[in-house]
């Protein structure tokens, strides 16, 4: 479903490389815990798979699809299908919950008639639907990072990447939102996320295979 094949990435002309020749597949279903060191690489992969920098060298697939075949006017399309969360979360302040899965919706083209019944699903499954008047700066860490997570896959993402979703929070709510990644894990969805903390990860997350990048 995915592959890195012969990557390479080097930032500046100064710099190390972050990759020199990095090759590796995700099968479809897959839950990948992408670990390593502070500067190892885990976010520019992730940015890599959305098109948000490009790599040096080789090649990367998404379902059959070069990357490097995609034009930049295709690139919001081809995002669309990918669910992504944050350590920093990225809500929009002046909307409250419902409406920050609204504007995603309208954004993305999926609004109609059911967009309400879509959204509340969507909340009820992540047990945040009382939240749903609520603006971000009324919430907690952990309940910010399950709207985002509700965002992330209200557009029924086939992959969902995390880069380090737990980074800014408690231990109680990292327990909480490693759980609902493997609930939404095994409704299907293809989930990379990246982690400083694998140890933590490893933990809540049995299905996650690692892929160390030290
Ligand atoms: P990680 O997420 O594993 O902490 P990153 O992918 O963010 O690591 O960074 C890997 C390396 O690439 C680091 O040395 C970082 O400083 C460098 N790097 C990442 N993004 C940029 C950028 N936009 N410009 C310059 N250097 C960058
Ligand atoms: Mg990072």
């Amino acid at each position: 479903m995915i592959s890195f094949e012969k990557i390479k990435k080097t930032f500046g002309e100064d710099e190390k490389p972050v990759f020199e020749d990095f090759n590796e597949s995700i099968e479809e279903g897959e839950f990948v815990l992408l670990t390593g060191r502070s500067g190892s690489g885990k976010s520019t992969l992730i940015n890599m798979l959305l098109k948000e920098t490009e790599p040096d060298g080789g090649r990367i697939v998404v379902n059959g699809r070069d990357l490097s075949s995609i034009k930049p006017a295709e690139i919001p399309f081809y995002r669309r299908g990918i669910g992504v969360i944050f350590q920093d979360f990225r809500l929009f302040d002046e909307y409250t919950v419902f409406g920050n899965l609204e504007v995603t919706l309208n954004l993305t083209g999926g609004k109609g008639k059911d967009t309400e019944k879509r959204i509340t699903d969507i909340l009820k499954l992540l047990g945040i639907d009382r939240l749903y008047k609520r603006y971000p700066g009324e919430l907690s860490g952990g309940e910010k990072q399950k709207v985002c997570m509700a965002r992330a896959i209200i557009n029924d993402p086939k992959i969902l990447l995390a880069d380090e979703p737990t980074g800014n929070l408690d231990p109680g709510s990292s327990k909480d939102i490693f759980k609902l990644l493997e609930l939404i894990h095994r409704q299907g969805t293809t989930v990379v996320m990246a982690t400083h903390d694998f140890d933590t990860a490893g933990a809540f997350i049995k299905e996650g295979r690692r892929v160390s990048l030290d």
